[in-house]
């Protein structure tokens, strides 16, 4: 077996220098590192989507590769030959992580080797803030057990949706789009102070828009569930493959079906106050796997570029 030793020489770049196997009686040889490792951005900040890239030194090496699999953020990575000689994948940094963050990799090759490569990225610490509200008693109050147990359902079928997210392929390429071209109202990653009590943190960014107005799907996918939940309201979860989900919460209307495949910029809905809200708005979230997304840095096109 062959074993990669891996050095960190610059910002999101890892040059990783190859032991060959030991032969007892010589030492081991230096050879030519077959793989690097990279990220975008160089420094995520908690809540970010980032992109993490294998590159083969060569093209003999690119051809060898049968296999990646990673792990980043406790998520594992679906890799893509994005060109002749790298390997991209879609992680992102959890909300309440910041320093060192372990990129775990394992390239099975077509010579039977097992080449492990680990990277030490650094997401930036983010102080996104708090949001101090007074609301109707009725969002603090404590659940009956019918609603309780009807919240750890919605909660399972939400979660039920991460499995599913991980064992489809991607069905996205491009750039994602906004849901609707509208000012955000409330950031992601706000803490939320409710009548005086921390209710946990904001995990997706609200967008303008008045009852009726329409809301387009942010990329390709299937529609994994169009229902209605206690605190999201009617709510479209779009399984875009790949680990990655986005939702769309508080909707006056649900204008697709489970199980309906839908393209970017596709109506899904209309803005509404479904679920506990004190008014219209859209509530647009993002999960790579059970990781809450910031929305918006799906956006970037030069996330989106770097995958094939
Ligand atoms: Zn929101």
């Amino acid at each position: 077996m062959t074993a990669i030793q891996a050095g960190r020489t610059a910002a999101g770049v890892i040059f990783a220098s190859v032991l060959t196997t030991w032969i007892p009686g010589e030492l081991p040889a230096q050879a030519a590192a077959p793989f690097t490792v990279e990220w975008y951005p160089d420094t995520p900040m908690a809540g970010a989507a980032t992109i993490i890239t294998l590159h083969a030194v060569d093209q003999d090496a690119a051809r060898a590769v049968e296999e990646i699999a990673g792990t980043f953020g406790g998520q594992e990575l679906h890799f893509d030959l994005s060109d002749g000689l790298s390997f991209s994948a879609l992680g992102g940094v959890p909300l309440d992580r910041s320093g060192q963050m372990e990129i775990s990799l394992i390239v099975h090759t077509s010579d039977a080797a097992q080449v492990t490569l680990t990277a030490q990225l650094t997401a930036a610490a983010a102080d996104y803030g708090t949001d101090t509200l007074t609301v109707p008693p009725r969002f603090t109050d404590a659940l009956d057990s019918a609603t309780a147990s009807r919240v750890a359902n919605e909660r399972r079928m939400s979660r039920g949706v991460t499995d599913v997210a991980h064992s489809t392929a991607r069905m996205w390429e491009g750039s994602f789009s906004l849901p609707r071209m509208a000012r955000v109202t409330s950031r992601f990653g706000r803490t939320r102070v409710l009548n005086g009590e921390p209710r946990g943190r904001h995990t997706g960014t609200d967008l303008d828009g008045e009852e009726g107005d329409l809301v387009q799907a942010a990329a390709a996918g299937i529609v994994a569930i169009a229902q209605e939940f206690f605190y999201s309201g009617n709510v479209v979860f779009i399984n875009h493959g790949a680990g990655l989900i986005t939702t769309y919460s508080h909707l006056s209307q649900i204008e697709v079906s489970e199980g309906q495949s839908v393209r970017r910029g596709e109506v899904i809905g209309r803005v509404g106050a479904t679920g506990r809200v004190t008014g219209p708005h859209l509530h647009w979230a993002a999960r790579y796997g059970s990781i809450a997304l910031n929305p918006l840095t799906l956006v970037d096109p030069k996330l989106t570029e770097l995958l094939p």
